[in-house]
């Protein structure tokens, strides 16, 4: 038989809100402090405000910037913008203003939502901005000539009859990366992309009508890993939190009972790490998704023994977010704790929507054995892959090279299928010819009861062109072990050459996303 084209429609998360209302209209979608939004609202709302877009003449493939923090408009600029077939351009708000002029000049915005809380940012960004641009206003931000957010709502139309994209491969999103490589580039998403890594996240997730959905991780990075339309897609419930606070957190979850939340590794440690005082004691099971940086096997560990349940994801903005999961295997059950958790941290299979994982050895362009051993780069592909970077075919080409997205991670393929990085190529240490994994120390030092954050980076060495150097961060109230205690910790439980040479204390620089900078390290190295 041929395609039916009655019930071929283009897959498009907007879609997901407009059945969610239908199907649970009454349903809490999206809470914010006293603020309780019901799926049919929030249809409206999102329909209202696609149609006042449309009235300014806002479209097809138009970018919409958007520069907030985790608050409702947030939810909905993911379905309104959509729903014309524009395109979202999340923007990180802890950037420069000089950066985020330059994403708006080169992702060619033509709208720019502004949430009162980044107002200022937005004013320093609009000045070095030579274009005309529409700025759009949540809350006050006295940006002169924005139009007020709730006004284009009022005037907009509720049963807006939107029509999407004119095919599912239309670009949806654009997110430039948080630039740990280097300049940010523009990943795009389509909306077919999109649509499959919502049900891809909810499947993985276990996201239900019953879920309730913390928002402990930027919206702007990779779109909150796609949970946006993950959430509608299962009809759950979002708590918006404009800021990582753990007092929050533990309070949002006994309030709201709170089911899922996401973070990456440094987020889990704020909370496992937090003041008593801080603490409430939680009755529900709440199922904690990290990813983002490698996870130790220690953070999994205290995370668990404090109730909650931990699931590792690993994935990047070129992968809308999660492309693997860990799952757990039955064996597990026979394995001690510390093997049990060291399983936990491999960065697993793929997620049931992407096509696959591999990992490519570099000089043959063939896949590693299967062996746990050999080391090569961990590539993806399917259809929730980026569409390339925005008007950049040089670096699209090589990051999708042969059809599969280089990630730059190296990493081993295990025997059962899920794979384990080792360390980003850019991270790797090379001492003595010897490749060291900066993870596999990290991993260590985190086991130190003193050490909160460990980050291992190459220094400079004469006798071994690098050797490691290891920064720790240590527990709130803790007394910082000696450098010489710190090294003997190491060597009873690694081999000679991979212990650290140097060890530093203090605070680890992050980025806007939780993750340690390594190369503000490296300098920092290359300083002592
Ligand atoms: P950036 O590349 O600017 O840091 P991304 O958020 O896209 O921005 O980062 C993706 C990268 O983050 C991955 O390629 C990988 O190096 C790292 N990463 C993400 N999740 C994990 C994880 N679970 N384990 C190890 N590394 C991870």
């Amino acid at each position: 038989l041929d395609r039916n084209p009655a019930n071929h429609v283009a897959l498009t998360p907007a879609s997901l809100l407009a059945r969610a209302a239908a199907a649970a209209g009454a349903r809490i979608a999206v809470i914010e402090g006293d603020r309780h939004i019901t799926y049919a609202q929030l249809y409206a709302r999102c329909r209202r405000l696609a149609s006042g877009l449309a009235a300014l003449g806002i479209g097809r493939l138009d970018t919409v910037a958007i520069l907030s923090p985790n608050v409702p408009e947030m939810v909905e600029a993911h379905f309104a913008v959509p729903m014309l077939g524009a395109v979202l351009n999340p923007l990180n708000t802890r950037l420069d203003p000089a950066t985020i002029a330059f994403s708006l000049a080169h992702g060619r915005a033509r709208v720019l939502i502004v949430e009162a809380e980044c107002a200022s940012l937005a004013t320093r960004a609009l000045a070095a901005f030579d274009r005309p641009i529409l700025v759009v206003a949540i809350g006050e931000t006295g940006i002169v000539d924005a139009l007020p957010y709730e006004a284009l709502i009022d005037a907009g139309d509720p049963d807006y009859a939107w029509v999407g994209p004119a095919d599912e491969w239309q670009s949806l999103c654009l997110l430039y990366t948080s630039g740990t490589t280097g300049d940010p580039k523009g990943a795009v998403y389509s909306h077919r992309g999109a649509y499959l890594q919502a049900l891809g996240n909810a499947v993985t997730f276990g996201l239900t009508d019953e879920s309730v959905y913390l928002w402990t991780l930027p919206m702007f990075h990779c779109s909150g890993w796609s949970y946006p339309w993950a959430c509608v897609a299962a009809c759950a419930t979002q708590i918006c939190l404009r800021k990582v606070d753990p007092a929050a957190i533990f309070r949002l979850i006994a309030e709201h009972g709170v089911t899922h939340l996401c973070g990456a590794p440094i987020v889990l440690s704020m909370i496992a790490h937090a003041p008593v005082a801080d603490r409430v004691a939680i009755p529900q099971r709440v199922r904690c998704a990290v990813g983002g940086a490698a996870p130790s096997s220690t953070i999994i560990r205290t995370m668990e023994e404090l109730g909650f349940q931990v699931l590792h994801l690993y994935g990047a903005t070129e992968s809308y977010g999660p492309a693997t999961v860990c799952l757990p295997q039955p064996d597990w059950a026979d394995l001690s704790a510390d093997d049990r958790y060291a399983r936990m941290a491999r960065q697993g299979v793929p997620l049931a929507t992407l096509e696959g994982v591999a990992v490519i050895d570099p000089t043959t362009d063939r896949p590693v054995p299967r062996d746990g051993a050999v080391v090569g780069e961990i590539a993806l592909r399917g259809n929730t892959v980026m569409k390339g970077y925005l008007g950049n075919p040089g670096a699209t080409a090589q990051a999708l090279a042969g059809g599969w997205y280089r990630t730059g991670d190296l990493g081993v393929w295990h025997p059962d299928g899920s794979v384990e990085i080792k360390d980003r190529a850019k991270d790797i240490i090379i001492s003595g010819g010897e490749n060291i994994s900066s993870l596999e120390v990290e991993e260590v030092l985190m086991r130190h009861p003193a050490v909160m954050l460990a980050a291992v980076v190459a220094r400079p060495d004469p006798t071994w062109g690098e050797s490691p150097c290891a920064f720790l961060e240590v527990k709130p109230g803790a007394e910082p072990p000696s450098d010489q205690e710190v090294i003997a910790f190491c060597r009873e439980r690694m081999a000679r050459f991979k212990v650290p040479k140097t060890v530093v204390f203090g605070a680890l620089p992050k980025t806007s996303t939780g993750k340690i900078q390594k190369f503000v390290l490296r300098d920092r190295a290359r300083g002592l």
